[in-house]
């Protein structure tokens, strides 16, 4: 039971790296796509793909992607809450 428990502990760790890690490279995505000059390719911060920049505030390649990168942020932000509050 309690090797149970210390796995389940370790593959939550490494699931919220992964996701730090995951979203770093999505915020760097977005810095660069916010940079970017109108007629210029960028990356949709969310899926990768390569999109063209049209209008000024245009970074991701859809509503969704964008929905889904600040879901992702939230999410993060709840479970570093929540790994922060269950180390002793
Ligand atoms: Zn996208």
């Amino acid at each position: 039971m309690l090797n149970y428990y210390t796995d389940l502990d370790n593959d939550l760790s490494a699931d919220v790296e992964a996701m730090e890690d995951a979203i770093t490279t999505m915020k760097r995505l977005y810095a660069l796509a916010e940079e970017a000059k109108i007629g210029s390719t960028i990356r949709c911060p969310t899926c990768g793909r390569a999109i063209v920049k049209t209008t000024y505030h245009k970074k991701f390649s859809s509503t969704k992607c964008k929905d889904r990168y600040w879901n992702l942020v939230d999410d993060k932000r709840r479970a570093r809450a929540i790994a922060m509050g269950g180390r002793k």
